[in-house]
């Protein structure tokens, strides 16, 4: 019988009571590896009860001590980042390569976490009003909740529990149904470091587990990473119950390819960028935005892309891996037909897609659309595959009002050698990161993650400075210590004396 992975529950791992779980199968080959249950709803309440009472010793461990732990972490996830990657490898297909870099992005965060005490100093005021000091403190808010998606496995958990818990929190994190073995790998590490036990708490399931956790009355923040639909229902639950969120929801992302660019290096970070993960990344071009005379490019963009092959996770050639489900390359498989009935040229097509001795894996090879238009369902539409579409511009301000025209704000790209051209686009483009010869321009952790309009519901974005204004309150004192000789003076109003 398929083994049911842990959840992390009050105390420790342990396994579910659920009666129905799902099975984890590697997308490679379809073999089940293990099966995730959908925790109950009892479960839940004593896991954020745990995490509850975890809080009321956890807050008030200087933030230094929290780092060191944290940089035992950070140490503990390097030594093990080939393990994890292994992992993530069998349950997403990713390229050995990919996966690994999953891990690197997210033990970054991870780094970052290490410097929380800095980065929860308050502000101090002194003589506000005589002998009257204001000054602000930081503080934790208690239980915070993570939901992600299936597509980073690794890195997506690490931008949220990490700095949760450096800021004083706890955590029940509520990974993807579709690939929960990487996350279960992180928790473990997480414990082996020292940690009190119940910072963090794991749970598996899908919506209803999901909902739960949002409408807990002991639930404080939630942060949310997945598609549209998703990131509206849970953004709208969570305000709803007056809770905290943040939600990071798809994408449509463009790459503006002027005239003036270093053709071979735009060619090849466009490849990368647009097939690279098969095509699963929030950050992936999906569109190129060709001005003017670049057009003349297609051609040696479909050769380029022509020669990537998808693979098996440990294959040195392989240029992705298999997409995350069937159903995932079904609903691809779907967009490759409309976008041929909708009158889009294919220059080429992976449909029909074999790889040598993995006949039952996900696989879709590059696809190449080009003559799209802004009302055709593929330039609509986030297809989360190995897929880039095409559409021309006469002019860097034709293709900048394309772009903003879109609903979609998460990533965008110019390549172009004319830093006026640069300027003016990065200043322009109504998308909240920008790369400049850069193709997927994801922040390190310093910086926050800045998604825009419908890639991101909320106010303070994951990781940097910002979620730990999201993952914590100020508090602003303001003191007066009387000397011996005050005079007492009755202050009918609300002025400071
Ligand atoms: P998804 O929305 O299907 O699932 C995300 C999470 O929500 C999972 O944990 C899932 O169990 C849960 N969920 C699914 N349906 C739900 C429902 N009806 N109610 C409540 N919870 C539900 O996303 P996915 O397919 O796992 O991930 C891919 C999507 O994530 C893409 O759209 C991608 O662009 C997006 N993404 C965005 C970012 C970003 O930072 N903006 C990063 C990575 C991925």
């Amino acid at each position: 019988m398929t083994k049911v992975i842990d959840v992390y529950i009050d105390g420790g791992f342990r396994q579910s009571c659920a009666s129905e779980s799902i099975p984890i199968t590697n997308p490679a080959n379809q073999e089940v590896l293990v099966n995730a249950p959908y925790t109950t709803m009892d479960e839940i309440d004593q896991a954020v009860a745990a995490a509850k009472t975890a809080f009321y010793d956890w807050r008030k461990v200087p933030a230094s001590e929290r780092a060191r732990l944290l940089m035992i972490y950070q140490a503990k996830l390097k030594e093990n980042q080939d393990t994890i990657a292994e992992i993530l490898c069998q349950e997403t297909g990713k390229t050995f390569a990919d996966a690994q870099g999953d891990v690197w992005r997210g033990i970054e965060v991870v780094e970052q976490a290490c410097n929380i005490p800095s980065l929860m100093m308050g502000e101090t005021a002194e003589n506000v009003a005589r002998g009257i000091d204001t000054y602000s403190l930081i503080q934790p808010i208690g239980v915070c909740v993570g939901i992600t998606p299936f597509n980073f496995p690794a890195m997506i958990p690490l931008w949220m529990f990490p700095l949760a818990i450096a800021c004083g929190n706890t955590f029940v994190l509520k990974p993807s149904e579709q690939d929960p073995m990487t996350p279960n790998k992180l928790v473990e590490l997480f414990y082996e470091c020292g940690f009190p036990k119940d910072l963090v708490q794991l749970v598996h399931g899908g919506k209803e587990q999901v909902d739960a956790l949002i409408t807990h009355k002991d639930t404080r923040a939630i942060s949310f990473v997945g598609s549209v639909p998703v990131g509206q229902h849970v953004y709208r639950l969570a305000t709803e119950n007056l809770k905290r969120v943040q939600c990071m929801a798809g994408a449509k992302n463009h790459m503006v390819v002027m005239p003036d660019a270093d053709k071979e290096q735009t060619i090849s970070a466009l490849v990368g960028a647009s097939v690279g993960a098969a095509g699963q990344r929030c950050m992936a071009i999906s569109v190129a935005v060709f001005v003017g005379e670049a057009k003349a490019w297609i051609p040696d963009v479909k050769e380029a892309l022509a020669k990537v092959r998808p693979g098996a996770w440990d294959d040195d050639g392989a240029g992705y891996g298999p997409q995350i489900s069937t159903a995932a390359r079904d609903r691809i498989l779907g967009y490759i037909e409309k976008g041929k009935e909708e009158g889009a040229t294919c220059q080429l097509d992976g449909s029909d897609c074999t790889v040598e001795n993995l006949p039952d894996g996900n696989w879709i090879g590059p696809t190449f659309f080009s003559d799209v238009n802004v009302d055709m369902s593929i330039y609509k539409e986030e297809i989360f595959g190995p897929v880039l579409v095409a559409v021309n511009s006469d002019s860097l301000e034709g293709a900048i009002e394309l772009i903003n025209d879109n609903p979609f704000g998460n990533g965008v790209s110019i390549f172009t050698s004319s830093g006026g051209a640069a300027r003016k686009f990065q200043s322009d483009i109504e998308v909240g990161q920008v790369g400049i010869n850069i193709p997927i321009p994801v922040p390190l952790p310093f910086f926050s993650f800045t998604g825009w309009k419908n890639s991101f519901y909320g106010d303070h974005h994951p990781y940097g400075k910002q979620a730990v204004r999201f993952y914590t309150e100020t508090k602003t004192i303001t003191a007066r210590w009387f000397s011996s000789d005050a005079a007492v003076s009755n202050n009918m109003t609300i002025a400071l004396k």
